[in-house]
């Protein structure tokens, strides 16, 4: 719909009031004016009549009509009205124009019937005698009996009446368009004087709306225009400053995030990018400016990382996974999900972290490859060194009481230095093939039972009781040599670590898509400040005893690596005095890769 301008709505319907306003005016002044005109006239003629009758008087109660008629004659021409005086029977007892026997009969005349009838009568009519509009007044005349003796009328030509309201008429008319013109010239500045502002004002409006806030809305006249350019002034101050400060808040999280040392990767529901770092777009090789808004699938080329993303918008928990990009140069990449949230808890998209691990897996993999050359270099010295120590500890040869205690202290420590590299080479082992160990659906109670036999000649020596609790029908996807190993390590430690005749129960059972392996004891338990610690290498809470009872301080750290082999956690609970279990949660190979990797 075409819009029409407010100073062209407002103006018309001014002017049309104005019109009608001052044509009432005009109206009501001629119909006064001419009210007044004819009442001074008949006021006027009234008075002659009366005049007349007072004149008339003695003459009809003489009876003397000729002197009546010579009456009307003298007083009409001196005072140039026409004077008549009428019978009550109707015949022209006077008159001042013509011979009384020359009128016809007056009676009828509405003036002179109400006059004969004891009122004053008035009429304006055309008069055929006088050939023009005449105003005519009569007066009844009456003897002291009350008697009517006569009408008395005197007349006057409403000519000049007329003249004078058609002078009137005009000058109304020209009154009337001047202030008709004056109204207009003050309706137009009037409604200019509303729509200037609010002009001034949607002009105002549009700068704020493109940004230009130093704009500011002029002082109005009017107490409202003012206030609301006051109030509109007020708001574009307030949007400069808040803008500014959404800008300052964008720019400092872009300088936070482009800082960052990882590659930060935002993603809304839909798969857009919303966000993407510096680093992350020199990990992912593309330039983070062109890809905003681009979907996943364009800005990342790698089907891994699309697939992990894939699985984080689609998952409730934070993921993690190490994966290796396969670009001009292969890369390492450490990659952490966790879904972005409304304030209402409602998934709007992921956030991705990207960590560029490539230098730290080359030199975990240059100091593996160095601990397994060490230990194989070390490997062959001591085995000889064994093989020479106990032939010279053998029945062969008769040695010195005190000898024979060196060469046995020697052979205790080649024994040690060969578990202490056996458990580096498995460690070495373990590193080479994390992630990619082979499974088998297994049962778990047979690996149980070979963990516990291994284990029971050193508890027997202790007389401590090693019990089992593990349904038989229990299955899961594992690597069973190494998840039994695991178990050996855990069993021969609760048994180094516990007091004679206690009891050690290793329980296995299934836990919604995971199994729990545990292992409890009754023994010293561990003090709470070493937990976090305790699966690092070498890392022992009572070196003395730890090296007395033979432990290598490698024990858990290679349980660790088992479990994380098979993409599950290692928990442990202890209460110094009391006992300590270590449970191992493994995924039971019914979920797929990614519940294999919780964060
Ligand atoms: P070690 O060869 O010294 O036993 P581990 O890596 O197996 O090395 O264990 C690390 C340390 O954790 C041990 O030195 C010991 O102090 C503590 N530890 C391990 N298992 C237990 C347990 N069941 N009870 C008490 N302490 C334990």
């Amino acid at each position: 719909m075409k819009k029409r301008r407010l100073f062209w709505l407002l103006l018309p319907s001014y002017w049309v009031l104005m019109a009608v306003a001052i044509l009432v005016v005009a109206l009501y002044a001629y119909h006064s004016m001419s009210n007044l005109y004819f009442q001074a006239l008949e006021k006027d003629i009234r008075t002659r009549a009366l005049l007349l009758a007072d004149h008339v008087q003695p003459l009809m109660q003489a009876n003397d009509l000729s002197a009546v008629d010579a009456l009307c004659k003298r007083l009409g021409n001196d005072a140039r009205t026409r004077f008549t005086v009428i019978l009550p029977d109707g015949r022209v007892a006077g008159d001042s124009e013509k011979q009384p026997d020359d009128m016809e009969y007056h009676g009828d005349r509405p003036e002179i019937r109400q006059a004969l009838g004891g009122d004053s009568g008035i009429d304006n009519r055309y008069s055929r005698t006088l050939r023009q509009e005449m105003m005519y007044v009569a007066v009844p005349l009456r003897n002291d009996r009350h008697e009517t003796l006569c009408a008395v009328r005197a007349a006057l030509p409403m000519t000049a009446i007329q003249a004078e309201l058609n002078a009137m008429t005009k000058r109304v008319i020209v009154a009337a368009i001047l202030t008709g013109m004056l109204a207009f010239a003050v309706c137009i500045v009037v409604v200019r004087r509303i729509t200037t502002p609010l002009d001034s004002m949607g002009r105002a409006a549009r700068l704020f709306a493109e940004g230009e806030f130093n704009h500011r809305i002029a002082a109005q006249q009017t107490m409202e225009f003012d206030q609301l350019a006051e109030s509109l002034n007020t708001m574009s101050q307030q949007l400069n400053h808040t803008l500014s400060t959404l800008s300052e808040q964008r720019s400092e999280q872009e300088a936070v995030l482009s800082s960052m040392n990882d590659g930060v990767l935002a993603i809304d529901r839909r798969e857009r990018v919303i966000h993407m770092n510096r680093v992350a777009g020199e990990i992912l090789g593309v330039d983070p400016e062109r890809m905003k808004r681009d979907l996943v699938q364009q800005a990342v080329r790698f089907a891994n990382l699309q697939e992990f993303i894939k699985a984080v918008l689609g998952s409730q928990r934070p993921l993690s996974r190490d994966l290796s990009l396969v670009g001009q140069a292969e890369k390492q990449i450490q990659v952490n999900g966790t879904v972005l949230r409304s304030a209402e808890g409602e998934s709007i998209g992921a956030l991705i972290i990207l960590r560029d691990v490539t230098q730290l897996r080359h030199l975990e993999t240059v100091r593996s490859d160095f601990v397994a050359n060490v230990s194989h270099e070390l490997k062959t010295p001591i085995t000889s060194i064994k093989g020479f120590v106990e032939t010279l500890l053998s029945d062969d040869w008769k040695h010195e009481p005190g000898t024979r205690r060196f060469l046995e202290i020697i052979s205790q420590q080649a024994e040690r230095l060969n578990a202490i590299i056996d458990d580096l080479l498995t460690l070495s082992r373990l590193e080479q093939k994390e992630g990619q160990v082979m499974k088998e659906k297994s049962r778990l109670s047979g690996v149980v039972e070979n963990a516990i036999y291994l284990c029971q000649l050193q508890a027997q020596k202790k007389h401590i009781r090693v019990e089992m609790e593990c349904p038989a029908d229990l299955v899961a996807s594992i690597n069973a040599p190494l998840v039994e190993q695991a178990l050996v390590n855990l069993i021969i430690n609760a048994v180094k670590y516990s007091d004679p005749d206690k009891r050690v129960v290793v329980t296995a059972r299934e836990d919604g898509p995971w199994v729990k392996l545990s292992v409890e004891d009754e023994g010293f338990g561990i003090e709470r400040k070493h937990l976090d610690r305790l699966f690092e290498r070498f890392y022992r809470v009572d070196t003395a005893r730890s090296r007395k009872l033979g432990g290598t301080g490698l024990g858990l750290s290679i349980v660790k690596h088992i479990v994380q082999a098979h993409g599950g956690t290692i928990e442990v609970e202890s209460r110094v005095g009391h006992g300590s279990t270590f449970t191992v949660v493994l995924p039971n190979g019914a979920l797929g890769e990614l519940a294999a990797n919780p964060a």
